[in-house]
C-alpha cells in the first residue's frame, strides 16, 4: 500500500496554487510559506487529509501581514487604552495612506527646496488654538513633559503639588519621568489640599517651572482645594500645564475637563496634551505656548529623539481639519439615535436571546473620571462575549450581571452591519 504521506503536495506546488500565490503577493512569501509548512506537518501527522492542504492553508492565512487586528469597540469606553485609544476618522486614514509613500513632509514642491517639517499639521494646530503663540508636536504627552523638563528645568527644580503626582498607567509615573531627566521634583502641599502659598514658598532661584497636572484618571473629593492656573501664573516663573486629554476648547458634556485655550488664557506658559484621547487623533504629544518658549523646546537636542513621523503628522492634520473624529461623534451622539440602532439590530437577530437595555458609557483613557455618559446597549447571553472577541473582526463588549453587553455609544454607525453579522455568526 502506498504511503498516504506521499500524497501531501510539495511546498512549491502549494505556493504555486493561484489563490495561495495571490495571498503571497499581499502577505509576503515567507509568511505564507511558514503556514504551508505548518499545514504540511499537520498532514504528515494525519491531522489533515492530503487533499485538504491548500484549503487549510488558505483558511489559516492571516488577513494582513501585521498581527494587529481590527476590533469593534463595544465596551462603552470611548477612549479605550487597550484598544489603541482613539479610532481615526476616515479622513485621517486617507491622509495616512497618502503619506505612506514618498511625501512632501519636509519639501516644498513649488520651489523644490527643503521646507519646515510637518508645517501643515502645525498650521492646523495653531489655527485650532489661536491663543498659542507657538505649537509643537512630539511622540506623546509623556514626551512633551520630558521635553519641558529637559529644556526648561535642567538640573533645576520642578514645583508640583502632592495631589498631582500621577501614575499614568502600566506602572509609569509622571514624577519618575520628570526625575529621569535630572530635574529635581519639589513637592508642595498635601494630597487633598495645596494652596498658591505652598507654591510661592517653594519657588526660588532654582525653580525651573511650576507643573500643574490634571488628575485625569482619579478624583480627589471632599475636603480639597487646589491653586488655580491663574494664581500660579502670577508667581513669576513659567507654568507648564499638563491637561491630559487634549480638549482644545471647552466641551459642554465635560465641564470639569481642562482645555488648551482656557489654560493658555489663564496664563499657562506651556500646555501639554495627548493627541489620541479626546481630540480623537493619532498618538502624539501636543505642545502649545509662548512662541519663544516653544521655540526653545523645538530647538532642544532631545526634540529630535521625540519627533513624530510623517504618518502621525498626516493623521493629526486631517483630524484637526477634517470632519468630526469618531471620539467626538461618540461623545456627541444622541440617546435617541443609539436607541434606534439598537432596535434595528435586535430586530435583525431573529431567534437570538437579544434585548435592548440602557447602559452607562465612560470617557476612559484617563479622561473625565466620574463622568457617566447615558447610553444604549444590546444584551446577549454571556457566552457570546468570548465568541465575538475571537471572531473576525473581533468584537469586544463587556460582561454585566452575567450578560454580554454591546454598548453602541462606542460602535460607529458604519460598524452596525459588521456587528449584526458577527452576532449572527455566533448565534
Ligand atoms: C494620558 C495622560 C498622560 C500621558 O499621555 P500619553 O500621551 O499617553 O503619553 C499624561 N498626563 C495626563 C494628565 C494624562 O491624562
Amino acid at each position: 500500500m502506498p504511503d498516504p504521506r506521499r500524497a501531501i503536495p510539495r511546498t512549491d506546488a502549494v505556493l504555486a496554487e493561484p489563490r495561495v500565490a495571490k495571498a503571497a503577493g499581499t502577505l509576503g512569501r515567507d509568511l505564507v510559506k511558514a503556514v504551508v509548512i505548518e499545514v504540511q506537518t499537520a498532514a504528515r501527522q494525519g491531522e489533515i487529509a492530503p487533499g485538504d492542504v491548500v484549503d487549510v492553508v488558505l483558511a489559516r492565512l492571516p488577513a494582513s501581514a501585521a498581527s494587529l487586528r481590527p476590533v469593534v469597540n463595544a465596551t462603552g469606553v470611548v477612549v479605550h487604552t487597550n484598544l489603541g485609544r482613539a479610532p481615526l476618522s476616515a479622513a485621517a486614514l486617507d491622509a495616512l495612506v497618502a503619506a505612506g509613500g514618498a511625501t512632501d513632509v519636509e519639501f516644498d514642491l513649488a520651489t523644490g527646496e527643503r521646507a519646515r517639517r510637518g508645517r501643515g499639521a502645525l498650521a492646523a494646530l495653531a489655527a485650532a488654538v489661536p491663543d498659542a503663540g507657538g505649537v509643537h508636536v512630539v511622540n506623546n504627552n509623556a514626551a512633551a513633559l520630558l521635553l519641558c523638563a529637559l529644556a526648561l528645568a535642567p538640573g533645576r527644580e520642578i514645583v508640583v503639588s502632592r495631589g498631582e503626582l500621577v501614575e499614568i498607567g502600566d506602572g509609569f509615573r509622571i514624577p519618575d519621568l520628570l526625575a529621569s531627566t535630572g530635574a529635581r521634583l519639589r513637592e508642595v502641599g498635601t494630597t487633598n489640599r495645596t494652596s498658591v502659598r505652598d507654591y510661592a514658598e517653594a519657588i526660588g532661584p532654582d525653580t525651573g517651572f511650576v507643573l500643574k497636572v490634571h488628575p485625569s484618571n482619579y478624583l480627589v473629593t471632599g475636603f480639597t482645594s487646589e491653586a488655580a492656573l491663574g494664581e500660579l501664573a502670577g508667581l513669576g516663573v513659567p507654568v507648564v500645564a499638563d491637561i491630559g486629554s487634549g480638549l482644545l476648547a471647552p466641551h459642554p458634556l465635560l465641564p470639569d475637563e481642562p482645555d488648551a485655550a482656557s489654560a493658555l488664557r489663564a496664563g499657562a506658559t506651556v500646555v501639554t496634551a495627548s493627541g489620541d484621547k479626546l481630540l480623537g487623533g493619532p498618538q502624539a504629544g501636543l505642545l502649545f505656548g509662548a512662541a519663544d518658549v516653544v521655540e526653545r523646546l523645538r530647538r532642544h537636542p532631545a526634540a529630535r529623539a521625540l519627533r513624530v513621523d510623517k504618518l502621525t503628522l498626516a493623521a493629526l492634520e486631517a483630524t484637526l481639519r477634517g470632519p468630526k473624529a469618531p471620539v467626538r461623534e461618540a461623545l456627541d451622539v444622541s440617546a435617541d439615535s443609539l436607541q434606534r440602532r439598537a432596535d434595528l439590530l435586535v430586530r435583525a437577530w431573529d431567534g437570538i436571546d437579544a434585548r435592548v437595555v440602557p447602559s452607562v458609557a465612560a470617557v476612559g483613557g484617563g479622561g473625565a473620571p466620574g463622568v457617566e455618559l447615558p447610553s444604549v446597549a444590546v444584551s446577549l447571553p454571556a457566552r457570546y462575549a468570548g465568541a465575538l472577541r475571537t471572531g473576525e473582526p473581533a468584537v469586544v463588549g463587556r460582561i454585566e450581571r452575567d450578560r454580554c453587553l454591546l454598548d453602541l455609544r462606542t460602535v460607529r454607525p458604519e460598524e452596525d452591519a459588521t456587528l449584526r453579522e458577527a452576532v449572527r455568526r455566533c448565534g
